[in-house]
């Protein structure tokens, strides 16, 4: 067996021990003689697993006792959505900061409900820095600040997190679990898992009790944060398996890495290997500046576009997976989460290096 390394930006890779430890359980879930995606969402067994889940993420993240934890479906694009149905029963405009496609996403989503103020943009840099906290003009009506806290396709990432006078809202589908953060200071925080969480097909959804009290009338059942909170996320079957396996990956943060500073500081080391082999080449460039670019997703362009394809067939046979930028992007997309192990920061800059005398 072997296993090569994964760079993709989700669905992305898992850790081995993860993976490991699903296999041996997959049959026989603990003695049961069932596996977990065979069980009842509402057998002991699996109330057991998303409680310690639950429990699990509250200690890697130290979440306050007044915030819910939902695990959903739908993926953060339902969130898009979700988000201003839940968040504007009270009226008001929602706002947001426009930094990439996703944030891009987003804003369309609420402006079909109820339109959207654009409260800062990094349009005027070419989506190459975030905007400064004092660009941020929030209208006086603001319901909430919503944001993206990296933006996957640009490899954008904020550098500091926005005081505002609304509920803080953030995207934080590619950057969750990188490291510690003050959950205390959102409103509302939520990702897709298939990233740093667990496989695709859940939705982690983080918030604060007082905004279960803001829906508009009309929410449609499965849409309120309200009813999925009183419900323990179980209204409906939920994602059980990948539910399960986000456990595994919170066990995993916990005992083999040591918890997210620990993570912390080995996404620094990552990211900062990556940049630099970047920096230092002709080669290679990345647009982004260097304050905010992202940890986790590292785009980089060749200088000669006739070299992407032999760049990525070579890639691919040296066992460096999924190196292809978005598709609305081109060029090349390193994404380095949590599970992708410093040795493949490590094989990937050998490669490059390689190729670059070879043929740059
Ligand atoms: N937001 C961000 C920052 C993302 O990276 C993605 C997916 N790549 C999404 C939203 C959409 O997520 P999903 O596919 O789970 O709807």
């Amino acid at each position: 067996m072997t296993r090569h390394f994964n760079f993709c930006a989700g669905p992305a890779a898992l850790p081995q021990a993860v993976l490991e430890r699903a296999r041996d359980e997959l049959l026989d879930y603990q003695g049961r003689g069932l596996s977990v995606m065979e069980m009842s969402h509402r057998s002991p067994e699996f109330t057991a697993i998303a409680e310690q889940a639950e429990a699990d993420l509250r200690e890697l993240l130290a979440i306050p006792d007044d915030y819910r934890v939902l695990f959903l479906q739908g993926g953060a694009s339902m969130q898009f959505a979700m988000l201003p149905y839940n968040l504007l029963g009270r009226g008001g405009t929602p706002n947001y900061l426009y930094t990439g496609i996703w944030g891009k996403k987003a804003i369309s989503e609420a402006q079909h409900l109820a339109g959207a103020h654009v409260a800062a943009s990094s349009e005027g840099n070419g989506l190459t820095a975030v905007p400064r906290p004092e660009e941020i003009q929030l209208s006086s009506d603001a319901a909430y600040l919503h944001y993206t806290a990296n933006e996957t396709i640009g490899g954008l990432e904020f550098d500091y997190i926005p005081e505002v006078n609304a509920p803080l809202v953030c995207d934080m589908s590619s950057s969750i679990l990188s490291g510690p953060l003050d959950v205390s200071k959102f409103g509302v925080l939520y990702a897709g898992a298939q990233k740093n969480i667990g496989p695709a097909g859940l939705t982690l959804v983080i918030v604060r009790d007082d905004l279960l009290e803001r829906a508009r009338p009309e929410t449609p059942t499965m849409f309120n944060y309200k009813v999925m909170a009183e419900n323990g996320s179980m209204f409906n079957t939920p994602a059980t398996y990948a539910w399960y396996l986000a456990g595994l990956v919170f066990q995993w943060l916990k005992q083999d890495i040591g918890g997210l500073a620990a993570m912390n500081a080995i996404n620094d080391r990552k990211a900062a290997k990556l940049y630099a082999a970047i920096d230092a080449s002709d080669f290679y460039s990345n647009p982004i500046a260097p304050h905010n670019r992202s940890r986790m997703n590292v785009p980089f362009v060749l200088a000669d576009d006739a070299l992407n394809a032999p760049f990525l067939a070579e890639a691919d046979a040296a066992g460096l997976l999924n190196l292809k930028g978005h598709r609305s992007v081109g060029g090349m997309r390193a994404s380095l989460y949590n599970a992708v192990p410093e040795a493949g920061v490590d094989a990937l800059i050998d490669f490059m290096t390689d190729f670059e005398h070879r043929r740059g």
